[in-house]
């Protein structure tokens, strides 16, 4: 819903105002998967508060990576039985298919740590 960060977060939206997107391409396009505009298409939330603010997201990245692997691996090793190998090969295929997914996700992570829901944003 509206209003709340986690919904905002993972829809890759801007988190002054959830309504503008972060991102200009859709998350299937691999040629350019990072492409932010400066500003909020809706609020003009600026989308790059300082010079290298990314930076950070790459750190959260790496984290949700490594979750994400270490969960698919026991997952696919554990719970369905392959073989590590196996196991392995799974782990890579999916994670590649949602790779774009995390790259900006860590994005929008990152931003909405730092910005914060304004309900009045319009009236500014
Ligand atoms: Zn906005």
């Amino acid at each position: 819903m509206k209003g709340s960060a986690l919904y905002s977060t993972v829809r890759l939206k801007c988190p002054r105002c959830h309504e503008g997107d972060l991102f200009q391409t859709s998350v299937f396009d691999y040629k350019d998967p990072l492409s932010m505009g400066t500003n909020c298409p809706v609020c003009k939330q600026k989308y790059h508060l300082e010079p290298g603010f990314y930076w950070g997201a790459m750190f959260v990245s790496y984290a949700i990576s490594a979750f994400l692997m270490f969960g698919l691996l026991a997952l696919f090793y554990f719970g369905f039985n392959t073989s590590l190998n196996a196991a392995f090969a799974w782990t890579i295929a999916l994670v590649v298919v949602v790779f774009v997914y995390i790259l900006r996700l860590s994005r929008s992570i990152w931003i909405h740590l730092f910005v914060k829901y304004d309900k009045n944003w319009q009236h500014e």
